[in-house]
């Protein structure tokens, strides 16, 4: 039957009066340089306001694609509101993209403007002569010389407008945002979201067993808001009122410290790769990290070696969470059951860095090479299928959206266990799983373990090609920089040996400076392969 409840709909109009309405007095502070921007979510809506109204001037159409081009900040947040509450769609663009890729995906979605950060104006003129659909350039912050067409200044064009604006009525299945995976082969696949996804999703993220967000918490995010819409954070902080850090540009160790102590941070979030540094940083002591009550880590496995060094070293859980961009992006989380507050240390570490059990929203299974579901044994392998509010039905006018789908579940393209608990554990990537004979080893569970030497900084296993066996795993490691004595191979070994069984152990060991990242700060091991791909292993 119809009409039984309210035509209430769950777009993103809602979130934003709430945040202004209720909390006008909590700040929202982003770093630029050595200074601090600072203002209050009444300040944030009354910009919000102004913007509608200037994009409204600029001609912006419901539905029109609106680029952005910058780090976490306070102006990134207000087009984060302020395009998708008139009608447009907010279309965040990956900055560490390469050029083609970056072109590829403003033409492919059709960008009308692009707003951009002044310190990222060099990296746009490298690509501005390809971009077929753009109109205006809005610069945010002081505008200096460039060759960029048809600029404008942020703060002049929304300067000139009333924070009033007459906020349209909207249909929750209207879109509102938009963002591309980096990770893929080929070009990127756009996600397009809808307003209801964005605002089921915050729901979903701020229940208590997912991220527990509050009013109270001091939120960080570290993650992009370039990527996978910083996972939903700053929707989720505005809807509660809980005040927001943004780093801007500044992510080395230092500037996260310094923020979280200074800023009182209880809850930051961001890729492995960047909590590694801060690690190692917080070990030589100075900062005050005890207002962190989470740290949420997705994006690539965190291993338990630094859920564990954080917790038992600095007192900072760490919630590790499994998402995609696909998926608005969340999908997993690794809170414990209350009844696993009883088991041993090594049981509930080990639970933790698995990627958790499916939040409220979304379901899950595997399913094998055959078609038919995995048993929840923690054992059987298969591909991770989710189903739910949001997560996509198709990429955004891409005809790979054919292989995606399997009976309405979408495929992820994760080899994983589910164990009896329902907590899935990623093996891998369906394409960087080793193929050795007939068996499979995952990369994922090495890397785990080496990066459990304290002398090891980072680690990365890729397929090699092999003779015999088709493939065969070798490990990339980076040491720590500060090693009295360098670490040998055999070390690893024989740490290795006493977990794997020897067809697992990785044919050869390299050690290296660093390992190259991806767009959003994972380990590139599309890079890693083809550096390595002429690389003779000692078995071969
Ligand atoms: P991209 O495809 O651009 O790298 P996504 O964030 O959408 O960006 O990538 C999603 C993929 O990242 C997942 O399919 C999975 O392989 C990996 N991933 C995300 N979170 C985790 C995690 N906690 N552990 C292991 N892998 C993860």
């Amino acid at each position: 039957m119809k009409g039984l409840m309210m035509d209430y709909q769950l777009t993103l109009q809602p979130i934003l009066q709430r945040g202004y309405r209720l909390f006008p007095k909590k700040e929202i502070a982003s770093k630029f340089g050595d200074t601090m921007h600072r203002y209050t979510y009444a300040d944030f809506y009354g910009r919000v306001g102004q913007l509608a109204n200037a994009l409204t001037k600029l001609g912006v159409n419901k539905g029109d694609r609106i680029g952005t081009f910058a780090w976490n900040s306070y102006r990134h947040l207000e087009l984060y509101f302020g395009v998708p509450c008139m009608g447009a769609v907010v279309h965040t663009l990956n900055l560490r993209l390469p050029p083609d890729q970056l072109a590829y995906i403003v033409n492919h979605a059709e960008d009308q403007i692009i707003f951009v950060d002044n310190s990222l104006v060099p990296l746009l003129e490298r690509v501005a002569g390809e971009l077929k659909t753009v109109k205006h350039y809005v610069i945010m912050g002081d505008v200096a010389e460039t060759s960029l067409p048809n600029t404008l200044s942020y703060e002049d064009l929304i300067g000139a407008e009333s924070a009033d604006f007459a906020w349209p009525q909207l249909d929750e299945n209207d879109a509102a945002g938009m963002c591309y995976t980096s990770g893929t082969t080929g070009n990127p696949k756009g996600a397009l979201y809808s307003h209801r996804a964005i605002f089921l999703h915050t729901m979903g993220l701020s229940l208590t067993d997912t991220a527990g967000l509050s009013e109270r918490d001091v939120v960080m995010p570290v993650v992009p808001m370039f990527h996978a819409m910083a996972w939903g954070l700053p929707f989720a902080a505005t809807y509660l009122g809980s005040k927001l850090v943004f780093p801007g540009a500044h992510m080395q160790p230092q500037d996260l410290a310094g923020l979280i102590q200074d800023e009182r941070v209880t809850l930051a979030a961001g890729v492995p790769s960047l909590w590694f540094g801060l690690q190692t940083l917080l070990e030589q002591g100075g900062y005050d990290t005890s207002s962190v009550r989470a740290m949420i880590v997705g994006g690539s496995a965190a291993p338990r070696s630094m859920i564990e060094g954080f917790e038992k070293n600095f007192g900072i859980p760490i919630l590790h969470a499994w998402g995609m961009t696909e998926m608005t992006p969340l999908g997993t989380v690794a809170n414990l059951k209350s009844y696993m507050d009883e088991w041993p240390d090594d049981e509930r570490y080990a639970v933790r860095a698995k990627q958790g059990i499916a939040v409220p929203g979304v379901e899950l299974r595997g399913i094998d090479e055959n078609g038919d579901e995995i048993p929840w044994d923690g054992k059987t392998m298969g591909e991770l299928q989710v189903r739910g509010p949001w997560i996509i039905r198709a990429y955004y006018q891409d005809e790979r959206s054919e292989n995606a789908f399997m009976n309405g579940w979408f495929r992820t393209g994760d080899v994983v266990t589910i164990d009896p608990e329902g907590y899935v554990q990623i093996v891998d990537r369906t394409k960087d799983l080793v193929k050795s004979g007939g068996e499979w080893i995952s990369t994922v569970d090495l890397e785990n373990a080496i990066m459990a030497h304290p002398d090891v900084l980072e680690a990365s296993v890729i397929a090699v090609p092999h003779p015999k066996w088709v493939e065969r795993p070798l490990a990339i490691v980076v040491t720590r920089p500060d090693l009295d004595t360098p670490l040998e191979k055999e070390a690893i070994y024989a740490m290795l040996s006493a977990e794997f069984a020897k067809w697992q152990l990785p044919d050869d060991i390299v050690f290296i400076d660093e390992i190259p990242k991806t767009s959003v700060g994972k380990f590139d091991k599309k890079v890693l392969r083809a550096q390595f791909q002429d690389y003779k292993l000692p078995t071969a």
